[in-house]
């Protein structure tokens, strides 16, 4: 065990991030043996918990609430001895021997790292998007899904998040656009099937948004049609966005990433640097699933006890 650092431990095994990736890598380093420490800015369980419903995790037949399983998640890795704390993290040192973070909280050092960070919500870029987040804009259907009763609303992206979150927003809102910049979705066929035949919704293909307007909260959206460039406004209640994710790296340094910044691992969860892995969404991956996240948790808690105790 290598000595305190300004009378700080060093941990075995820090986790930056308690999603299900992080959580699952808790969890498999502390039935390792491994002094475990998870950094967390927000809620254990990540972005699972901004989901109403978890329907494709094996072993919950009828499904499980996002908070809950995050929560589950979170006793679990407790359970074990694992520590959290919460704090934001502000730069990664992880290119020596003894790795460190600097948060919110203070300076946390350790001998292995796994990220785990996930991804932040991706924006569109465009006029009376920052001024109206919030005030009509949301990233989070469940959270604010109740607000827009019997109301409009535009839902924009057309991959798997978009349609799941239009798909629970039919609950409440009197109306859905759903506003898509090709003719054809990329979510999955068995959400497309759902969206597409569903009485609230109509999709606006081809279609993409020009301006949110509104002086104090969100009043109408301008809209483009792509096919015959003609220009609209949509009067709405509330937009919410799900046109991708970006990856949570921005504290990092000296990690190989891809173009858009995802971590770069082999199959073992290993980065380009020795004693660093990455796992879950924040990776190169083919498929970003909680039950990919867990997976890549766990292989990535073992590749960290290999690194200390190689066999
Ligand atoms: P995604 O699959 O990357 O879809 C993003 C959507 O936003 C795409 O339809 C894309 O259009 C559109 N888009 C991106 N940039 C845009 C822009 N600048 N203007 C207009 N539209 C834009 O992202 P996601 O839906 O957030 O999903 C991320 C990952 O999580 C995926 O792997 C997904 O399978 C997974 N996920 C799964 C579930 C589930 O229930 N199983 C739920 C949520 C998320 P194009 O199609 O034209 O590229």
């Amino acid at each position: 065990m290598p000595p305190d650092i300004e009378g700080k431990k060093v941990y075995d095994l820090l986790i930056l991030g308690a999603g299900p990736a992080g959580l699952t890598a808790a969890i498999y380093g502390r039935r390792a043996d491994l002094s475990v420490l998870v950094l967390e800015q927000m809620t254990p369980g990540g972005e699972i918990t901004s989901s109403d419903h978890l329907d494709n995790y094996p072993g919950f037949p009828e499904g499980i609430s996002g908070v809950d399983f995050g929560l589950s998640l979170e006793k679990q890795a407790l359970r074990f001895g694992a520590e959290i704390v919460f704090a934001s993290i502000e730069k990664a040192d992880v290119l020596g021997d003894i790795k460190k973070i600097s948060t919110s909280g203070g300076d946390f050092y350790g001998r292995t790292v796994v990220v785990a960070t996930g991804t932040v919500p991706n924006l569109l870029g465009v006029p009376g998007e920052e001024l109206l987040r919030g005030r009509g804009i949301s990233f989070c259907a469940t959270c604010d899904g109740p607000f827009f009763h019997d109301g409009k609303v535009a839902v924009i992206g057309g991959g798997d998040a978009a349609v799941k979150e239009a798909l629970y927003l039919t609950r409440f809102v009197d109306q859905i656009y759903l506003i898509h910049r090709r003719d054809k979705l990329r979510a999955v066929s068995f959400l497309q099937d759902q969206i597409l035949r569903h009485p609230k919704v109509q999709v606006l293909w081809d279609t993409i948004v020009k301006s949110f307007d509104g002086d104090q909260q969100l009043e109408k959206i301008t809209i483009e049609n792509l096919k015959d460039s003609t220009t609209s406004e949509l009067p709405v209640d509330g937009a919410f966005l799900y046109v991708g994710r970006i990856p949570n790296t921005s504290f990092l340094n000296g990690l190989e990433t891809d173009k858009q910044g995802y971590i770069i691992t082999n199959e073992e969860t290993e980065t380009s640097v020795p004693g660093v892995f990455a796992a879950g969404d924040v990776r190169r991956k083919f498929l970003r699933q909680v039950i990919t996240a867990a997976s890549d948790g766990a292989v990535a808690a073992m590749m960290a006890v290999d690194f200390l105790e190689p066999i």
